[in-house]
């Protein structure tokens, strides 16, 4: 199974940090999003980031020129017809992700691996709506792409060993570090992760302290790099939202339920650093 093309769908913030790895690691890569103005968004978050790898003297100019030139981009799924593996994404819904996949496998020739990039949605329910289950698999990188270096890979019930193998492989080749989980509602890492963030914001509704002093308790007590917060900020309240609701949903128990104030803050709009506004402003 050799990967040489690569479409990427959706080009936010995980989406364009995933092309950007995926053409410094060689590949040749299509960023994909609905509009022309979203995927020259991505591209310019991508050639931020390079500029300032070449400032810090880690990138020459024309490594940066080559990585660029590897990129192109496309406002029509149809530009999948000769990729080897897309790797989707789009928002966190499954309704919208099944829709997506099940485009995608009419479209990507019957070889290409279809990848998703979800926080916590199920892999197999995603796989069911394709005629090539064996070939879906999850591949959860972690914010920011450049910078992180996990890549949860997500076998779903019907993944085929040797395309597990592939993305295991492609993965070290984009410098990352694979780990293999099996697919439960938000795997390994948001299982754990979003409870704590959905708590803190439980402390914060309760009156307990003040975004500021949850932040800091957890910075300085629990020596965690940033405070929870601050990170639910950076991952985007939605995205919170729909990884909570999946666990709720998915586990059937109660305490997964989503904190009020998170709800409120989605419905006004306060989607984090990627909308100016959430429990900081930007
Ligand atoms: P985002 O809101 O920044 O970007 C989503 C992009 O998808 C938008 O540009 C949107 O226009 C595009 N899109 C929506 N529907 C589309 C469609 N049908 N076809 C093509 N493009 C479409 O969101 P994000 O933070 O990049 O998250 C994307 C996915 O990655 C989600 O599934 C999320 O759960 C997952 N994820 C997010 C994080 C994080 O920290 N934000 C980490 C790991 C995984």
């Amino acid at each position: 199974m050799k990967i040489e093309k690569v479409m990427v769908v959706g080009a936010g913030q995980m989406g364009s940090g995933i092309a950007q790895v995926c053409a410094q690691g060689g590949y040749q890569v299509i960023l994909n999003d609905l509009k022309p103005e979203f995927t020259e968004r991505g591209l310019g978050v991508i050639n931020k980031n390079l500029s300032r790898q070449v400032e810090k003297g880690r990138l020459t100019d024309s490594e940066k020129q080559g990585i660029l030139a590897r990129l192109t981009t496309s406002t029509d799924l149809n530009d999948a017809g000769a990729v080897d593996l897309v790797i989707e994404a789009a928002v966190e819904n499954m309704e919208m992700k099944t829709s997506i996949f099940s485009k995608l496998d009419k479209i990507a020739p019957s070889y290409a691996i279809l990848a998703s990039n979800t926080s916590s949605l199920p892999i197999t329910e995603i796989a069911a709506v394709t005629k090539r289950p064996d070939k879906v698999i999850g591949m959860h990188f972690m914010n920011p792409v450049p910078v992180m270096k996990l890549v949860e890979i997500i076998r779903g019930l019907a993944t085929a060993d040797e395309v597990y193998q592939a993305i295991e492989e492609m993965t070290k080749s984009l410098e990352k570090v694979p780990v293999e989980v099996n697919d439960f509602p938000g795997f390994v890492s948001n299982r754990i992760l979003m409870p704590m963030i959905n708590e803190a914001i439980y402390t914060l509704y309760e009156g307990v302290a003040s975004v500021e002093a949850i932040d800091e308790v957890m910075k300085l007590g629990m020596n965690h790099p940033m405070g929870p917060l601050t990170l639910a900020d950076f991952i985007g309240l939605d995205t919170c939202l729909y990884i909570m609701e999946t666990l709720h949903e998915g586990f059937g128990d109660d305490k997964y339920r989503p904190c009020p104030l998170l709800r409120k803050y989605v419905k006004a709009g306060w989607l984090g650093k990627k909308s100016g506004r959430g429990f900081y402003a930007y």
